[in-house]
Parts: structure tokens; C-alpha cells; sequence
């Protein structure tokens, strides 16, 4: 598919939901040192799906991060501002304890155990659950994912990329989560298993009404699927909004869906400096 066929493709239409996300001014600090974000805020909704996008080291992760608590391991830290969740702050929480909150974080790069079976990957995912029902949730991943259920005694390491990123995103959905914060579903996966997730993903939204806040440097993927978006660059959001108002504003057909009224272009060719001028004037 082309560039410009996907973009007269119908973007989705605004969920009408409540917020339940919610990141304020946060910076972030790697080694003490590195300041990486430069207060970020951002709002999810109930039953929507956002996404955030930028480039390489723009930040994405580094947020995913800051909100599921995972920045420790890395020597990061969240220095200023706040996150909530259904109005609670949640930076005390560690991410099982968010599991149980129903927020669940799908690293990117898959991280599936690679020795275990699809299956028993999947089962993992059911961890912090108590009571029943986990039977059920099997049965509801494999619905969504007929290609697990073909290769559930597989041997997670030996399946493909795209299956892997369907486990991975499949053992998030063990846990019966209200908000899946997920990294990059497109990263080194070939365009047609790319759209095959991305209507996953909708289907899991529409169906399920899950919360996706989705980390992707894909813009023209995820703003075909997403509700509303942010644009991170080098750790500030520089421009945000309703995902098809995104995908006819100018400067992102230009930089980031490599479209621009001489021909295509990559926003890679584009000097920063000339970028963060357009974008913060
Ligand atoms: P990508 O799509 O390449 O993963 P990203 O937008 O997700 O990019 P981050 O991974 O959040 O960006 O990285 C943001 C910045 O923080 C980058 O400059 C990166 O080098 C830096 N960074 C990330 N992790 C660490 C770390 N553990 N220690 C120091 N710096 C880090």
C-alpha cells in the first residue's frame, strides 16, 4: 500500500471517554545526568486508543516506562511531575501492582520466555490474577489470535516475529487489562503483519473496550488507527491531536508521513533545527 492510498483511508472517529491516564510535566532523568524528558503530559481515555510518536530516542519508551514504574532497572527516574491513574497517583506502585490495577506495559522487542511454549507464555500472563476465569481468557486470546492457537506448543523462541508480538501482546491480555501501554507492535515486522496487528488491536479496543496507549515510530500505521496523537521530539511533546487532524496537518505529512508538496521526503532529511522551529513557532 502506498503512502497516499493509506492516507485516504478512514481515520478513526474520537472515543467520547472519560480520562483515565493521565501524565503531567514529568521529566525524566537517566545516570542522574541525562535529562530525557522535558515535562511531557498527556491524557488517555477510557476505550480509546493514543498514540504517542516520534523518531529514534524521542522518548516514547522513556514514558511507557516512567508510567508502568520500569525505570528504575535502568537508573531512571521520574524527577517532577505526576502521573495518575483513575485519578490516583500511581508512581508508588510497582508494575505488579499496577497489573492489578489494570495497567499492563508490552516491552518493546516481544520478551517472550523464548524456552517456554506459546501456551505456557500465554499462562504466565494470568499471573497476578486471582480467582477463576483463566480458561476463559485463553479461550477470548485465541480468539483474537487463531495463529496462537495453531502454534501453542510451539516453542515461543522458534516461532516468528509477528507471533512473537502477538504473544507478547496476548499474555498482556491474560491479565484482564483495562490499559495496554504498548511499544512499538510494528518494530522489524514486514507491513502486512503490521496492519494484521493494528486490526487486532482495534478489534481488542471495540470489542473488549481496552485502553491502548501505543508507542510507535510507524505514524502512518498508528495514526490510521489511533483516536488521538501525540508527537514527542527529543523528549517534549511538540504537537498534539485528533489523529485525523494529524494526518492532514502539513508538517506531519511531511516529517513523519514522508509526504511533502515537492514529492516524498523523510523527516530525516530535514535539517532539526528548521523542524523544532516550525513546530514550536
Ligand atoms: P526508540 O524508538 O529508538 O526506542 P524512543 O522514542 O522510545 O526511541 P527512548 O528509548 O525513550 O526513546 O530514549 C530517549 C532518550 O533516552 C534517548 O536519547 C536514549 O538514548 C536515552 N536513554 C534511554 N534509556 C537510557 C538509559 N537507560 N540510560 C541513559 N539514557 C537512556
Amino acid at each position: 500500500m502506498t503512502d497516499a492510498a493509506t492516507l485516504d483511508a478512514p481515520a478513526q472517529s474520537a472515543p467520547a471517554g472519560e480520562t483515565i491516564l493521565e501524565v503531567n510535566n514529568i521529566e525524566v532523568i537517566y545516570n542522574h545526568v541525562i535529562l530525557v524528558l522535558k515535562g511531557v503530559s498527556l491524557s488517555v481515555p477510557k476505550g480509546g486508543i493514543t498514540a504517542l510518536l516520534g523518531g529514534n530516542g524521542a522518548g516514547k519508551t522513556t514514558t511507557l516506562k516512567a508510567i508502568s514504574n520500569l525505570l528504575h532497572s535502568e537508573r531512571g527516574e521520574v524527577t517532577k511531575g505526576s502521573i495518575t491513574y483513575r485519578g490516583e497517583p500511581i508512581a508508588d506502585l510497582n508494575p505488579a501492582e499496577l497489573v492489578r490495577r489494570g495497567v499492563i506495559q508490552v516491552m518493546e522487542g516481544r520478551h517472550c520466555f523464548e524456552h517456554l511454549t506459546v501456551e505456557e507464555n500465554l499462562l504466565t500472563g494470568a499471573y497476578t490474577r486471582s480467582g477463576g476465569g483463566v480458561k476463559e481468557s485463553l479461550e477470548r486470546v485465541y480468539h483474537y489470535f487463531p495463529r496462537l492457537k495453531e502454534r501453542r506448543t510451539s516453542q515461543a523462541g522458534y516461532t516468528s516475529g509477528g507471533e512473537q508480538q502477538m504473544c507478547a501482546i496476548g499474555r498482556a491480555m491474560m491479565a484482564n487489562p483495562e490499559t495496554i501501554l504498548l511499544d512499538e507492535p510494528s518494530m522489524g515486522l514486514a507491513p502486512q503483519l503490521v496492519e494484521q496487528i493494528f486490526e487486532i488491536v482495534k478489534e481488542v479496543n471495540e470489542k473488549e473496550g481496552v485502553s491502548f496507549l501505543l508507542a510507535e515510530q510507524n505514524t502512518n500505521v498508528a495514526l490510521r488507527y489511533a483516536h488521538y496523537g501525540y508527537i514527542l521530539e527529543s523528549g517534549r511533546v511538540v504537537m498534539d491531536g485528533a489523529a485525523k487532524d494529524l494526518r492532514e496537518n502539513q508538517d506531519v505529512k511531511e516529517f513523519y508521513l514522508g509526504m511533502s508538496e515537492q514529492g516524498r521526503k523523510s523527516f530525516r532529511d530535514v535539517r532539526s533545527y528548521r523542524r523544532r522551529k516550525r513546530w514550536l513557532s
